[in-house]
C-alpha cells in the first residue's frame, strides 16, 4: 500500500517537473522571438516583399504608418530609433522618401545596412513643370518589382549569412508569383482598342513603359503637389481630344481632381492603385502587393478597351 502511494506521489512529481520545464521552455519563447534580426522598410510595398523573404527569421517593421502617403511621410523619433536598432533598412531612394538622405546620413557610422532597391532601377524621368525630376514608382512594373525582391534577399543575406539558404527559396517564389504578374499583365493588355490613361498622380510610368501605354497625369509625381488650372485644362482637353472614358483616382488621396475632369468630360472614375500603402481595413480585408496589382490589371483592361 504504501509502495503504491510512493508510486503515485512520485508520479505526480515527475508530471509536475515536466510541466514546469515545459512551462519554462513556453516561456522562453517570447524572449528567442525578440532576438530575431530587425529589419525596417520605409514602406508598403518593400515591406511585403522583405517580410515574405524574411519569412520566420527576421521581424520586419514598416515606417510609413497604414493608410499614409509614402511621399510626405515624415519619421517619428521612435521610428528613427527603430531604424537604429534594426541590421537592415530597406528604403526605395530616388527620392520617394523625403527623409532617405537624412537617415543615410544618421546611420553612417553605425552598423545598420542601408539599401535603395529602387535607385538602380530607376531610369525614367519626368518633366514637371520644366522640371526633369527621376521617377521613384518601380514597384509597379512586375519585372523591375522582380529585381527589387533580389536586391532585398541579397541585403538579408548579406546581414544574415546563415540563412542565405532561407531567403533564396523564399524570394524564388516571390520572383515566380511577379512572373505570373507579368505574363497576366503580357496577356491581359495585348489587343486594346486606346493606348490613354488618365492618372490621379504620376505612379505608372514604369508600368506604362513595360506594357506599350501611355500616362497622362493630374497631379506629377508627387500626389500632394497641387496641380495649376492650366494642367487641369490641359488634361481635360487630352482626355476630350482622346475620347477618354475612364479618369483614375486613387485610395489614399481625395478622388476630387478626378471626379471634376471626369464631370467636365463626361467620363466615369475608376481605381488605380499605385500601392503606396494600404489602409488597415484594406489589410483586414486580405488585400495585398498582388490582389492590388491584379485589380489594377482588371481596371486598366476596362479603360484601355482591351478583348
Ligand atoms: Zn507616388
Amino acid at each position: 500500500m504504501k509502495k503504491k502511494l510512493l508510486f503515485i506521489v512520485g508520479g505526480i512529481v515527475i508530471i509536475g517537473l515536466i510541466g514546469y520545464v515545459f512551462t519554462r521552455v513556453g516561456l522562453s519563447q517570447p524572449q528567442s522571438q525578440s532576438n530575431k534580426i530587425h529589419v525596417t522598410t520605409s514602406f508598403y510595398p518593400l515591406y511585403f516583399f522583405a517580410s515574405h523573404i524574411a519569412g520566420d527569421k527576421a521581424t520586419v517593421y514598416n515606417i510609413t504608418p497604414a493608410g499614409a502617403e509614402p511621399h510626405d511621410y515624415e519619421p517619428t523619433t521612435q521610428d528613427v530609433a527603430r531604424i537604429e536598432d534594426s541590421k537592415l533598412l530597406v528604403l526605395n531612394g530616388g527620392k520617394l522618401e523625403a527623409w532617405g538622405d537624412k537617415i543615410k546620413d544618421i546611420l553612417k557610422n553605425t552598423p545598420t545596412v542601408v539599401i535603395a532597391v529602387g535607385e538602380t532601377l530607376a531610369n525614367q524621368n519626368i518633366i514637371e513643370e520644366g522640371e526633369s525630376s527621376l521617377d521613384p514608382h518601380v514597384w509597379l512594373d512586375p519585372v523591375l518589382a522582380k529585381k527589387e525582391v533580389v536586391i532585398i534577399a541579397d541585403g538579408l543575406k548579406q546581414i544574415d549569412p546563415s540563412n542565405a539558404e532561407y531567403y533564396e527559396t523564399n524570394a524564388q517564389a516571390l520572383e515566380s508569383k511577379l512572373d505570373n504578374l507579368n505574363q497576366a499583365y503580357v496577356v491581359g493588355l495585348s489587343k486594346c482598342q486606346k493606348k490613354d490613361i488618365i492618372t490621379s498622380h504620376a505612379a505608372f510610368g514604369y508600368l506604362a513603359r513595360q506594357y506599350s501605354f501611355n500616362q497622362v497625369s493630374i497631379s506629377g509625381l508627387s500626389p500632394d503637389a497641387e496641380p495649376s488650372p492650366q494642367q487641369l485644362a490641359n488634361v481635360a482637353k487630352f482626355a476630350k481630344k482622346n475620347n477618354v472614358k475612364y479618369i483614375f483616382f486613387e485610395s489614399l488621396v481625395s478622388p476630387k481632381l478626378s471626379e471634376t475632369i471626369a464631370h467636365e468630360v463626361g467620363a466615369q472614375t475608376l481605381v488605380l492603385n499605385p500601392i503606396e500603402g494600404l489602409s488597415d481595413e484594406e489589410l483586414a480585408k486580405g488585400k495585398n502587393y498582388f490582389t492590388e496589382m491584379e485589380s489594377n490589371l482588371k481596371n486598366l483592361r476596362t479603360a484601355l478597351e482591351c478583348e
